[in-house]
């Protein structure tokens, strides 16, 4: 019989008082995995009156005892990887071995955080008068709203209820329709690993706006923690200001990808097709989106690149071997053959793929071929957007200077790469790229230890790393006056 799948408000798991479900769709077959209950306002109001009422208990609860539910929850995603991984590639369609590394660099986020919540330290500060003493306290928010997306539903879901949950604010989550399964079942884990009700609330529903209209209105809700587009987080925080409300956001990105002429050619070419493809088909926000080349060495990498590209094999991400799978919907595989046709208009090659793929066994799924684009502009809108999708420009540069003005004329800032040997130049370009990420001769190993986020319109705080736990806290100062002795 197929699992019934409910909302989770308060420790209990019921529907919506509406009544109302939608179907989970899987972006391959597009069969219906599962009906889900379609939460709406009154049950998001629900949601942050149980954490409200949580909020005494957990945030009392030492740093110690909050890390050990985390440390549950850990245990429990590591023994049910494959069960998390294989919903992931359901719902979302990214290949099998990605979703379970995904699954496992998720868990991460709650073994990090079960550390970190023993390691809120306030401060003792010297005193500029012998009569008076300070201290800095340092103390959970209050009830978190977290938002998430689609394209990692286990990942987004615990790198914000990790750090919330190890600060000592409970957390209402509402997951991306698409992938609302990955975050249930997670809930399932907390519930196991023994969280007191209220400390943890998941609604998932269809109506993402009015939902929100409920976190940022509510009094009892002290921060937004979002990731998603760069539009939905603007219309965020607008909306969140009329109310001062904390806001952070994890948001679109447009990485340049640099090949200098005297990298490693073959890491180059390695990193570039595991950053702009074997990542979610593309739709990532730290996914390579724009390649500059160095001129002097195109002509070895361009043909490498594209032997490697032409290699990929798309499709139904439980098929062994398979490296990319389907964009998550048919909006998303329109603006990326959009991109596509809109650069060729303009005078781009396409060097391989620049096509939907819809034969045989991918003719139901929203599959895009891995595209390489030659020839292309900087001011073609493929480089100017974020792409989203499994294509990749190809540029040329000559100087640093040149490139590094084009690489930052964007108003994204999450995330970059570089690949050369010298290590001055490293320096220099790291220093003056406007991202917060740089990946130096390599594009993956961002891990749970360092602070992850993005500049200008890329972001605003940071998650992971120590700076994660912060974003969930607040300074109070005291003052103690001392009579004369
Ligand atoms: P999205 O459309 O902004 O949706 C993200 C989340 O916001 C979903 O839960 C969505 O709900 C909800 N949402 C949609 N409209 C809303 C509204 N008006 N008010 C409040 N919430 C709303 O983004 P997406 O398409 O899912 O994700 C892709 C974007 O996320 C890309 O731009 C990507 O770069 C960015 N991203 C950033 C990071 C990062 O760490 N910087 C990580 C991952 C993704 P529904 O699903 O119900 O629509």
């Amino acid at each position: 019989m197929a699992k019934t799948w409910q909302l989770y408000i308060n420790g209990r798991w019921g529907g919506a008082q509406s009544g109302q479900t939608f179907p989970v769709v899987n972006p391959v077959t597009q069969d219906v995995l599962a009906q889900v209950p379609d939460g709406g306002p009154a049950e998001a109001r629900a949601a942050v009156e149980a954490a409200a009422g949580a909020v005494p208990g957990w945030s009392r609860l030492p740093g110690l005892e909050r890390g050990r539910f985390l440390a549950r929850a850990h245990q429990l995603m590591l023994e049910r990887g494959d069960a998390l991984a294989r919903l992931v590639t359901q719902e979302n369609g990214k290949p099998f071995e990605e979703a379970r590394k995904e699954v496992a660099f998720a868990a991460g986020y709650f073994h990090w955080f079960a550390e970190e919540a023993r390691r809120v330290y306030g401060a003792i500060v010297p005193a500029p008068s012998p009569h008076t003493r300070l201290w800095v306290l340092k103390q959970p928010l209050g009830v978190v709203a977290a938002i998430t997306p689609w394209n990692f539903p286990a990942t987004m879901v615990t790198r914000k209820i990790a750090p919330a949950l190890a600060a000592g604010c409970p957390v209402v989550l509402k997951p991306a329709s698409a992938t609302p399964l990955t975050a249930l079942a997670l809930a399932e884990i907390l519930h196991e690993a023994g969280l007191p009700a209220g400390v943890v609330n998941v609604v998932v529903g269809t109506h993402a706006s009015a939902l929100a209209e409920v976190f940022v209105r509510h009094p009892q809700v002290r921060k937004i923690a979002f990731t998603g587009s760069t539009e939905v987080g603007k219309a965020l925080m607008a909306q969140a200001a009329p109310q001062l409300k904390r806001v952070a956001f994890e948001l679109g990105g447009n990485a340049p990808f640099v090949v200098c002429e005297d990298a490693d050619l073959r890491a180059a070419v390695e990193g570039a097709a595991t950053i702009k493809f074997l990542r979610v088909a593309g739709q990532s926000c730290i996914c390579a989106n724009r390649l500059y080349v160095q001129e002097s060495m195109a002509a070895r990498f361009i043909p490498a690149f594209l032997d490697r590209v032409r290699a990929i094999t798309v499709g139904d991400g439980f098929q062994p071997g398979v490296e990319v799978g389907p964009l998550i919907n048919n909006a998303t595989l329109h603006k990326v053959e959009s991109l596509v046709q809109d650069a060729v208009a303009k005078g781009a090659q396409v060097g391989v793929g620049g096509q939907r793929l819809r034969t045989g066994a991918l003719r139901n799924g929203w599959f895009y071929a891995p595209t390489v684009l030659l020839d292309v502009r900087d001011e073609m809108p493929v480089c100017q957007e974020e792409i989203f999708g499994p294509v990749a420009p190809v540029l040329t540069f000559r100087t640093d200077a040149e490139l590094i003005a084009r690489a930052n004329a964007t108003t994204f800032g999450l995330a970059s790469y570089i690949y050369t040997q010298d290590y001055a130049r490293i320096l220099r370009l790291a220093e003056a790229l406007a991202y917060g990420l740089v990946g130096v001769n390599g594009a993956t190993g961002y891990t749970h230890e360092i602070p992850f986020g993005g500049c200008k319109e890329s972001g605003l705080g940071r998650e992971g790393g120590h700076e994660g736990l912060e974003e969930y806290l607040e300074s109070k100062s005291i003052v103690l006056h001392m009579p004369p002795s």
